[in-house]
C-alpha cells in the first residue's frame, strides 16, 4: 500500500451525484414505509430491489476510469495490477451497505479501486472497524494524512525469500489480518518479484544500465508492490 493523490471528481458524478443521492433517499424512505408492515413482503422486496438500483448508479464507466488512472490500475490496499486480468471492483472505504454511509454511495472521496479478492466479503466487504474513539481502523491510501509504513511494515526476509506485510500497530495488524495481506498466492507472487528486484540490483550495482532503468521502473507508482521497492531498492540504486 502507497500513498496515493486523489485527483478531480469524475464529471459523472458532479452532474449526477445530487440527483442519484435524492433517489437513493426516496427509495430508502419508501422502503422503511413498507418495513412498517411485515406481511407485505412482495411491497417489501420491490422497494429493496429499487434501493439497491439506486445505489448501483456508482458503477459508472466514467468513476471506473477515473479510478483506475488515480490508482494506475492497481489495488488500493494490495498493489496488485487489476485491468490485465480482471475487472476489479469500485470499493466503498465507507460502505455503502450500512445506512450510516448510504449517503457517501457517490462521494468521491469515498471510492477506492480494489482487486476483486480485497473487496470480497471474505476480506474487506463490508467491515469497517472503528477504535475505541470512533476512528477508522482501516487505512484510506488516498486521505493525504496516514503514510501506510507508518503502520505497516514491508519486510523482506532475504532467508525464507518471503515479502511479507506485517502490521506495526492496532490499525495495520487489523488491515493484515482482514485484508490477509500474506494470502498465499499474493504472498507467493510478491515474493517472486521482489526476489527479481533484489538479484537486479546486485547487477545494478556494477553499473548496469538496464538493470538501474528497470529498477527504477520498479520504484514508480504505477509499479506492483512498489512499497516494497520503495524501501528495499530505490535507497540501494547506484
Ligand atoms: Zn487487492
Amino acid at each position: 500500500m502507497i500513498p496515493v493523490t486523489r485527483i478531480p471528481e469524475p464529471k459523472a458524478i458532479t452532474r449526477n451525484g445530487v440527483r442519484w443521492l435524492r433517489k437513493v433517499k426516496e427509495t430508502r424512505d419508501s422502503l422503511n414505509n413498507a418495513l412498517a408492515d411485515p406481511s407485505k413482503k412482495n411491497e417489501i422486496n420491490k422497494a429493496r430491489n429499487k434501493l439497491k438500483q439506486a445505489i448501483e448508479k456508482y458503477r459508472h464507466d466514467d468513476i471506473k476510469k477515473a479510478l483506475v488512472k488515480m490508482f494506475l490500475g492497481k489495488c488500493a490496499y494490495c498493489e496488485s495490477r487489476i485491468p490485465h486480468i480482471t475487472y476489479g471492483a469500485i470499493e466503498h472505504f465507507r460502505p455503502k451497505s450500512d445506512p450510516a454511509f448510504e449517503h457517501l454511495a457517490f462521494e468521491w472521496t469515498n471510492l477506492l479501486l480494489s482487486c476483486d479478492i480485497c473487496n470480497d466479503a471474505g476480506h474487506k466487504g463490508t467491515k469497517f472497524p472503528v477504535d475505541s474513539s470512533g476512528n477508522p481502523l482501516f487505512i484510506d491510501p488516498t486521505d493525504g494524512v496516514i503514510n501506510p509504513n507508518t503502520h505497516l511494515d514491508f519486510s523482506w526476509d532475504e532467508v525464507a525469500e518471503l515479502a511479507s506485510i506485517y502490521g506495526r500497530d492496532a490499525k495495520g495488524q487489523e488491515v493484515e489480518r482482514v485484508f490477509e495481506l500474506n494470502r498465499k498466492e499474493l504472498l507467493k507472487i510478491r515474493s517472486q518479484h521482489i526476489k527479481l528486484l533484489i538479484v537486479l540490483l546486485e547487477l545494478a550495482k556494477t553499473g548496469h544500465p538496464g538493470a538501474i532503468a528497470l529498477l527504477k521502473e520498479s520504484c514508480e507508482p504505477g509499479a506492483e508492490y512498489s512499497a516494497f521497492a520503495l524501501i528495499h531498492i530505490c535507497p540501494h540504486l547506484p
